[in-house]
């Protein structure tokens, strides 16, 4: 892509608004652009990001056997009513009437959703275990939304809902999103630690929420530092295998991490004192199990082997979609701007042409563009007729993890320049040879 063809409207000047500085490399790179109190059009770079990590939740997802569907954002009123959650919900909700006059509201989930479509659909527990999940704007009218995505009013999150035939299976499903999660948030460059919660409004008993360490967060958090340290890797899942899965949990979760609603002065103390750490972490995602709170009172039951009528068991589970872009520009940027993990960057590299509308350099930059999207890579070549200092100053703010810089003198000699935005480091190669290094750097991803 050619930046002069492309639309990048980026700022000069810090905006005002954005108190922290997710929000403020946000709005300077042109990512979004709000629209009332916590409602945001995202623009295209913005979007593209959004639609990278998306891709990594589906592919997480499904990967673990979940079933991707959507469901509407307009729900009626009635099926919340059947929950008695209605009235519940209090002011979050955004209530609408329809011409009809009847009620109608703007989905803040979609627990009372899904447990109608399976109930319209299911009778038998050889349907059963079933995970169905989407991806879908969310609104909750939140009394101070606020830092940009992070705390929004319209926000995208991915919902997916386990149908169990007990609560050893529907445990093995909250276990598997446990490990699923723990996979999607690592190939976003992440470390999100689980913590064991407290259930709040959708009810329950076990719950852990994500969280990733960040001195902007909201909820404040007590760990044992040991709990940082812990990687999935690439490790090989089987997400079938009770065991397998459980046992990743448990290693996961033995450490100690709560946040503030669930901490145990008692058991914190009982961690040695040099990794017994307080911070602040912002919430990503949160899995929970909560038994038969839906799908008694909506009627959601099969029938066993034996010939049982039983409530099927069920939990629901969330990954913050539009909040992770927010959560990880705070876990990874510098003074200058956001430093993209390789997993979800917006194009994987920048080509930065040090003298724009010289044959050589011209000539070299478009082969440059043209050889990495025939490797399948996607590149954002600053073709405008800027200084050198002006074109690093919105490569570094977009924050593209590999920057190719092509000038007359190196090219002089048949080389370009490869740079790391992460460690500033550079090194001068052949223009293949960059395109091969970007290749093997991205081969996987
Ligand atoms: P919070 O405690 O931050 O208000 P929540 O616990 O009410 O969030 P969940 O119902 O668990 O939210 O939703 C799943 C995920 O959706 C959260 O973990 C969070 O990442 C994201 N999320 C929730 N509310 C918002 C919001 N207002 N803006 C952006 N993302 C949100
Ligand atoms: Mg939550």
């Amino acid at each position: 892509m050619r930046l002069t063809r492309y639309f990048l409207p980026v700022l000069k000047e810090n905006p005002a608004e954005a108190q922290i500085v997710s929000h403020r490399f946000m709005l300077r790179a042109g990512m979004i652009k709000q629209q009332a109190a916590g409602i945001y059009s995202w623009l295209p770079l913005g979007y593209r990001v959004l639609r990278r990590i998306e891709e990594i939740v589906h592919e997480e997802q499904q990967r673990a056997g979940h079933i991707p569907l959507l469901m509407p954002t307009l729900q009626p009123a009635d099926l919340w009513r059947e929950s008695g959650r209605y009235d519940d919900y209090g002011q979050e909700m955004l209530r609408i009437r329809d011409r009809h006059e009847r009620d109608m509201l703007y989905g803040p989930t979609n627990e009372e959703m899904i447990t109608d479509i399976f109930r319209s659909h299911v009778s038998s527990y050889r349907d059963l275990p079933l995970t169905l999940y989407h991806i879908q704007w969310k609104f909750r009218d939140e009394i101070r939304p606020r830092f940009g995505v992070m705390r929004g009013r319209e926000f995208y999150m991915k919902d997916g809902y386990n149908f169990d035939i007990d609560k050893e299976a529907a445990l093995h499903a909250y276990n598997r999103h446990m490990v699923s999660y723990l996979r999607t948030y690592e190939r976003m460059g992440l470390t999100a630690i689980p913590m064991r919660a407290d259930s709040g409004p959708i009810g329950g008993d076990d719950t852990h929420e994500f969280l990733v360490l960040a001195a902007t967060g909201e909820s404040e958090v007590f760990y044992d530092d040991a709990v940082t340290g812990l990687r999935l890797g690439d490790r090989r899942i089987d997400y079938d295998d009770r065991d397998q899965v459980a046992a990743v949990c448990r290693e996961f979760t033995s450490l100690y991490a709560r946040t503030d609603e669930t901490h145990d002065e008692a058991a914190f103390a009982a961690v040695p004192e040099d990794r017994r750490k307080v911070g602040r972490g912002i919430e990503v995602g949160q899995i929970f199990y909560f038994g038969t709170k839906y799908s008694e009172p909506m009627g959601a039951t099969v029938v066993t082997a034996e010939g049982n009528r039983v409530p099927v068991h069920m939990g629901s589970h969330g990954i913050g979609v539009s909040r992770l872009l927010g959560a990880i520009i705070e876990a990874s940027h510098d003074d200058r701007g956001i430093i993209w993990p390789e997993g979800v960057t917006p194009f994987q590299a920048g080509i930065v042409n040090l003298r724009q509308g010289d044959g050589a350099c011209d000539v070299a930059c478009d082969a440059m563009l043209a050889a990495l999207e025939a490797k399948g890579l996607t590149a954002l070549y600053d073709d405008r007729d800027e200084r050198a200092g002006a074109k690093f100053a919105t490569m570094d703010l977009i924050g593209l993890p590999w920057r190719v810089t092509v000038g007359p003198r190196g090219l002089a000699n048949g080389k370009v320049e490869l740079t790391s935005r992460r460690s500033g480091e550079s090194e001068e190669m052949t223009p293949e040879a960059a395109v091969d290094r970007l290749a093997q750097i991205y081969a996987g991803r």
